[in-house]
Order: C-alpha cells, then structure tokens, then sequence
C-alpha cells in the first residue's frame, strides 16, 4: 500500500512537472512571439512615418536634401531628383553630385562651421544642375542650407533647400539694361541742351537774338526727345506693371482706330505723298480691347513705316480679318525694309537698325516696337515681322478673336 502510495505520489509529481514544463514552454515561446509582433509592429510604424515624412518632402516644390557631416547625401526629395536629372544622389558625396563647385561650395561652408548660409549662385548654361535640360542661358539659383537640432552625440544632419530664381535673376537684369539704356539714351539729349546753356549764359550770347533763337530752336528739338522717351517709358512701366486696371477692355470698332491714327498722320501723308490702302473684308469689324493701346500700336507701326521712308512713291497697307478664332491685323509696305540680321532684334528696348541714313535724322526712340510687342501680349497676342528690302515690310498681329 505504501508503494502505490509512493508510485501514485511520484506520478502525480511527474504529471505536475510536465504541466509546469509544458506551460512555461509555452508561455516562453508566447513572449517571444509577441516580442516578434512588437518588433514587426515597431519596424512598419517606422517604415510608415519615413513614408509619410518623404512623401511631405516630396510635396515640397523646391528641392530638399539631407546631407550627413560627410558631405553625403542622405536623403533627396522628388523635386532635388528631378532637378538633377534623376541622377543616382543617395549616398553621394556633394561634390561629386553638384556639376557646378560653386553649388557646393555653399553648402559646404555650412557643414563646417554649422552656421546657417543663404548663397545666391549664378551659373552659365553648361553648369546648370539641370544638365542638358536647362535651355535659359544664365540660371540662378539660391543654396538655403541649415544644421538640423540633432540629439546630442548623434552625426549632425543639414538640411539643404535649392531655390531656382533664374526668372527673377533675369527680369532683375532686364530691369538693369532697361535703366542703363535709358539713361545713356537721356544722357545724350541732355549734354546737348548744357552745352547750349552753357554757349548762352557763359559765354554772353544771348545779346546776338538771332544765335540766340537757333540755339533755343536746338534745345528745345532735343527737350521734345526727352519727353518723349519718358512718355514711352511710361508706357512701357505701365504695360509691364501686370495691374488688372491696366487694360480698359471693351468692344470698339478698328476701323475707328485706323481713322484716328490717319487723321493724326494726315500731314505727314499728305507730304510724303504717301498712299495708304486698307484691307478689310468687314468694314464694322469689332475687337475686344482697350482702344488706347490698339490707336497706339497701328500708330507707332505706320508712323514707323512713314519715318523710315521720307520719300515719295511709299504704299502702306492697314489690314484686319477674322481668320477662325483669330483676328489677323496687319501693317506693311514696300520701304527701305529690316536687314534679315536685324529682324531678332527689331522689339527690344531701345534697338535701332543701323543703315546707311542717320538714326539721327530720323525721330524715334528705339522703344516703340517694344511698345507694340507689350501692347499685344497684353491681349494675349503675337506680332511678327518679315522684310524683304524694297518690296515688302510686314507686321503681323495674331490676337484671339474673344479678347480678354
Ligand atoms: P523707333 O522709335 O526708332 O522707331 P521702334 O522700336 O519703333 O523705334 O523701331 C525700331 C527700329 O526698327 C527702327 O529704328 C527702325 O530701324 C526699324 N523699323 C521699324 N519699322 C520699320 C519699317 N516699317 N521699315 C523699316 N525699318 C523699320
């Protein structure tokens, strides 16, 4: 009886050991598979949040790169992968990854001081970090780069934003040349009127009337060319103001206009004996514009056409016809005509062909094809111009029938 107590006794230990062993094994391979899940569950949420964090850095339209304190890139959002022609950037030093060294060079000064740098880098077309898709000449670009707050003791990461400001740069510098060029084209009617004062009050003249009268004649010829840059330089700041109120749009009749700008020119007309023809196949045509600009683009053109062929025997034709959803308005005539080298050129600010008789003769100040160019692209439209010397000189206007 004692050993079947004892043999009971010592199943029952057994059966209690292999339940203990059993569940602890059990509870040991539990922990462990939920320390799996955990270390799953861990690694997704960071896979999720580095997702989440490119793809708000992807929605940044500059181009965004982290660099670490290697001068490695470590991150490079869409707009950077873009910019540099999906070349391969991760894990790339920066030198070797920007074409320019002055791109770097920015960036650089940054990682070794850890001082915040704004550069403005200006680079010519061969170096532009767009590579071979950069097709606007000089680029411009801003390196806005800053150290991030790092933890302590962990490798200080920078942040780099790439600013493209060619537009900027380049309307920066049309503004220069605008302002260089008036004030040379100022400059010179100006000296001329000093001189005379000079002649006048220095150097007691003004007893001799008749000297006198030629003199102030002169002055006030050259006074006349100096308003009248300023007036056209108005027009112009105006035009390129971009306002809303720039522009008076309403319908009006163009035949209205052409009657306006012939009465303004009859004497000229009449003296030059030039002829004037008109082609409009509907006589009541209507545009949609300010009319102040439209008399002044047919008036500088016919003007121009009037002042480069002072002479007899000169045809001008004034066209306009609905072609589609276009409105086609034309100036030509069989003058002296636009050398083929010169017809790039012929709307810039102040460009005036050189041909054999002097500019000087002629009054004009160089800005009033840029004047008409303006006008037009003001109303959404195109002008262009053909030249064959002696034959035809033709302006054309393509301006969308609705208008603004
Ligand atoms: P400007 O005030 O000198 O007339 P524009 O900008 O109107 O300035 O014209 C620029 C130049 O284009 C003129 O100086 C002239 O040499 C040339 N040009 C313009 N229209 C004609 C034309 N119909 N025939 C010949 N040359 C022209």
């Amino acid at each position: 009886m004692t050993n079947e107590i004892a043999i009971f006794a010592t199943l029952s230990a057994i059966t209690a050991l292999t339940i203990y062993v059993f569940r602890h094994r059990h509870s040991r391979k539990e922990s462990a598979a939920e320390v799996n899940a955990w270390k799953l569950r861990l690694e997704l949420d960071l896979k999720q949040a580095r997702d989440e964090r490119n793809r708000l850095l992807d929605a940044l339209g500059d181009p965004f790169l982290l660099v670490d304190s290697n001068a490695e890139i470590r991150f490079a959002n869409e707009a950077a992968r873009a910019l540099f022609g999906n070349r391969e950037l991760l894990n790339r030093p920066i030198r070797e990854a920007f074409i320019d060294p002055r791109l770097a060079d920015a960036l650089l000064r940054c990682l070794e001081t850890g001082e915040p740098v704004q550069s403005r880098v200006v680079l010519p077309q061969q170096t532009s970090p767009r590579g071979d898709l950069e097709n606007r000449g000089v680029n411009a670009w801003i390196i806005d780069a800053a150290q991030l707050s790092n933890p302590p003791d962990s490798d200080p990461i920078t942040r780099v934003i790439i600013r493209d400001v060619t537009t900027a740069h380049q309307i920066e510098q049309v503004r220069k040349d605008f302002v260089a060029n008036a004030s040379h084209e100022l400059r010179t009617p100006l000296a001329i009127i000093n001189g005379y004062l000079e002649n006048l009050l220095d150097d007691d003249m003004l007893d001799d009337k008749e000297m006198s009268r030629r003199f102030l004649t002169v002055m006030r010829k050259h006074a006349d060319r100096i308003s009248r840059i300023v007036e056209d330089m108005l027009v112009i700041s105006r035009l390129e103001s971009g306002e809303a109120n720039a522009l008076k749009v309403e319908p009006f009749r163009f035949r209205s206009c052409i009657n306006d700008i012939l009465e303004r020119l009859e004497s000229v007309i009449r003296n030059q004996k030039a002829e004037i023809l008109i082609t409009m196949p509907d006589p009541t045509i209507t545009l949609q514009g300010d009319r102040f600009y439209w008399t002044q683009v047919l008036f500088n053109l016919v003007e121009n056409a009037l002042k480069q062929n002072p002479y007899s025997g000169l045809h001008i034709e004034i066209g306009c016809q609905l072609l589609g959803e276009n409105h086609h308005i034309w100036v030509a005539d069989n003058g002296v005509g636009i050398p083929s080298a010169d017809l790039p050129h012929i709307f810039r600010r102040f460009y005036r062909v050189e041909k054999h008789h002097s500019q000087q003769e002629i009054k004009g100040t160089g800005l009033g094809l840029s004047i008409v160019k303006r006008a037009i692209e003001a109303h959404h439209g195109t002008i262009g111009v053909t030249s064959v010397p002696g034959r035809e000189t033709k302006f054309l206007i393509t301006v969308p029938r609705e208008g603004l």
